[in-house]
């Protein structure tokens, strides 16, 4: 190896010097600003708009905007390095950035016109949250299903159907809503459409009571007639799947952040308590089974990682990342359920107790399987590449 190739082979988890000092503002705010109110968000199921004001501020729901536009001009890495911070903390939380930040703003940056662009994000950037509408009740896994209708009026497409699932939807004032022009025309037909919370015809239905990220709304959204004008298609007509697919590619890395995230919150834990809690007249932490297990859970966690921030700098070396993107997501939401369950057991009793903090990321845990592709979907994908038919 030449010593040019070695300078250039960084390791994985050794970050720049803006990424740390990024990192560790966030970890800091998490620390202060959101650890208070974990438990309390969770009981109510909302997480304050004083909060969210907070994001704002610290600059983390625009990240990867521009400064041109009022944005932190940061990087997708960044991102990443947020969602696991704020997800260390409260996966809710993790998730609400995330939305913003891997799905809305990554569409708009991506496929707005620069109309488009310069209308929404400066306000993504200081005040409003987003959402992205893709799934719906029959239509998850077979997203390109939906049935949701697009009919050109004049200036404009009137939609008309129904979203399920969809996250942000209580705080959100900008939804990409994906519909269809043309249902005969297959996925060919589907449109993605920038729909504002004040458009006639456009409401937020029932938001759902859910095991995990309790905090984080999920909502289902209601188009009667809602007028959407023309200047409102995001990308082309006829070109939302693509949109749907590179944004949900990239945004999937993001959740395997939240949920390395997550997994580094419950072993914190784990190691924490189990140096505290004495048992036979010692730390259970010297007990050697127990060490093994805390051992073993650190294996789990730094692989997961690896996957996770392997994905990352791929899709910013603008190298190809979809498969790296579907492992580290399986990888890492299978691990964050192992070690959250593991926290659980080393907390005993107190593990199965709301008093304590990781009877919640167990719960937490469990959404990494489903959302933004089931792991049966990212096995579809990783098998794909690994048969040669992909
Ligand atoms: C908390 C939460 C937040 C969400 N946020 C959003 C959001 O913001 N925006 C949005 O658009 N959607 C969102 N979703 C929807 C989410 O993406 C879907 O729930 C997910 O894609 C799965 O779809 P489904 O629920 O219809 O399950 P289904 O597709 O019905 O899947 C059920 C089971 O069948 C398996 N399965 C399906 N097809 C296959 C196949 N071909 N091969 C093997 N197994 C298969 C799945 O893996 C799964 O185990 C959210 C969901 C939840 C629960």
């Amino acid at each position: 190896m030449t010593q040019e190739t070695a300078e250039h082979a960084s390791p994985l988890t050794v970050l720049a010097e803006d990424e740390i000092i990024f990192r560790d503002s966030v970890r800091a705010f998490a620390e202060a600003q959101i650890r208070p109110l974990v438990r309390e968000m969770d009981e109510h199921a909302k997480i304050p708009r004083s909060l969210v004001d907070r994001l704002f501020e610290l600059g983390i729901m625009g990240i990867e905007v521009p400064e041109s536009y009022g944005g932190s001009g940061g990087t997708f890495f960044h991102a990443v390095l947020a969602v696991e911070e704020l997800s260390r903390v409260d996966p809710s939380v993790g998730v609400l950035v995330d939305v913003q930040n891997t799905l809305v703003i990554n569409a708009l940056l991506r496929w707005g016109s620069d109309e488009v662009k310069r209308r929404y994000l400066p306000a993504l950037a200081a005040k409003t949250v987003g959402a992205y509408a893709l799934s719906e009740a029959a239509s998850g896994s077979d997203a390109f299903a939906l049935t949701t209708r697009a009919r050109e009026d004049g200036d404009a497409y009137v939609l008309t159907g129904r979203k399920l699932w969809i996250t942000n939807g209580n705080e959100a004032d900008l939804f990409i809503v994906f519909a269809t022009i043309n249902p005969d025309a297959g996925y060919r037909g589907i449109t993605a459409f920038l729909v504002e919370r004040g458009f006639q015809g456009f409401s937020v239905g029932r938001k759902e009571d859910k095991l995990g990220i309790r905090a984080s709304s999920t909502c289902e959204l209601i188009l009667e007639d809602c007028r959407v004008p023309r200047a409102n298609v995001l990308g082309e007509i006829g070109k939302g799947y693509k949109t749907a697919i590179e944004t949900l590619n990239e945004g999937r890395i993001g959740i395997g952040a939240q949920m390395i995230g997550l997994a580094k919150g419950a072993l914190q834990h784990a190691v924490a308590y189990t140096k505290e809690r004495k048992q036979f007249g010692k730390a259970i932490a010297e007990f050697q089974a127990v060490q093994h297990q805390l051992a073993r859970a650190a294996v789990e966690v730094e692989a997961a990682t690896l996957t996770v921030y392997n994905a990352a700098r791929l899709r910013e070396a603008n190298r190809p990342f979809l498969t790296e993107a579907a492992i580290c997501k399986v990888f890492s939401s299978e691990v964050a359920e192992r070690v959250a369950s593991l926290a659980v057991n080393l907390f005993g009793g107190n593990g199965f107790v709301k008093e304590y903090p990781v009877e919640k990321l167990y719960r937490d845990a469990k959404i990494g399987q489903i959302y933004e592709g089931t792991s049966n979907l990212q096995l579809q994908t990783i098998a794909k590449q690994l048969l040669g038919s992909g």
